[in-house]
């Protein structure tokens, strides 16, 4: 059984952007037009800081714009305060997903259970702290370069970098991908700010428009792909393998000779 992506498409596409400054307001707009969707990691505790009272001159989203800004993609979880983990105690480390987990769901009126970690440090105690608070997948920062879907939802490694030289052709050779990477995903991360700061919004522009209106490509957020993911790992088969059972909510699809099939939530069937 080779598994396919919702309504039968071959391969994924994610974004996750870190930091809610202002500067998402026109890559949202880039990944709207072509159709695109994205994650966005938020510091709750740096919304409606504005440039007056904030040192570092950052425009940040406010409060009362942040659940129209992000409609149509997903929020998640960045650290209230964008600490530096590898110094906080246990239970700061908790107060500073949980407090930023509640202070988004506030805002959303939804669930909030992705994170990025701040600075991408993470280890397995982290991680593991992660799970506690309710967290089901977390991105670090180390690229893999590659297709491949993560082994560890909590130790999500992206694609490439946003800045990264050699993006559309790494674009091209996915939307070429090899038959063997069985649920292809290309996964970009970065900042909205390091196009607002350079002025540079050409790049990855081009790399939407190269990337968007493909019928075989989900457009999808984080949290939509791990949880596409996870049902693919979570069905169950009969004895000889002949049929699968689908214990989740999920409809999950998957290739057949003359195209695609689905198994429904709840159903069992010769697969
Ligand atoms: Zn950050």
């Amino acid at each position: 059984m080779e598994f396919l992506y919702k309504d039968g498409k071959k391969q994924a596409l994610t974004f996750s952007f870190d930091d809610n400054q202002d500067h998402d307001k026109r890559l949202i707009e880039i990944f709207n037009k072509n159709g695109l969707k994205g994650t966005f990691n938020v510091n709750s505790g740096t919304l409606s800081v504005t440039a007056d009272r904030n040192p570092d001159g950052n425009i940040y989203i406010t409060k009362e714009e942040f659940k129209e800004v992000y409609k149509g993609h997903e929020v998640a979880v960045h650290g209230v305060n964008h600490k530096y983990i590898a110094n906080l105690t246990d239970s700061m480390i908790v107060n500073e997903f949980l407090e930023d987990r509640k202070a988004l769901e506030e805002l959303t009126g939804t669930l909030v259970e992705g994170a990025a970690y701040a600075f991408g440090w993470h280890n397995e105690h982290i991680m593991n702290i992660l799970k506690t608070v309710g967290i089901k997948y977390s991105r670090g920062v180390d690229s893999t370069y590659g297709f491949f879907p993560p082994q560890d939802f909590l130790d999500w490694r992206p694609t490439c970098h946003q800045a990264f030289e050699n993006i559309m052709q790494l674009g091209k050779d996915f939307l070429d991908c090899p038959g063997y990477i069985e649920l292809p995903l290309m996964y970009v991360w970065g900042h909205s700010y390091e196009f607002g700061r350079s002025g540079n919004w050409d790049d990855i522009t081009k790399f939407c428009e190269m990337m968007g209106g493909k019928d075989f490509i989900w457009y999808a957020t984080n949290m939509e792909i791990c949880d596409y993911i996870n049902v693919t790992r979570s069905l169950e088969f009969s004895a000889d393998g002949k049929k699968a059972y689908n214990p989740t909510l999920i409809e999950v699809f998957y290739k057949t000779n003359d195209g695609f099939s689905s198994i429904k939530p709840g159903e069992y069937k010769l697969i």
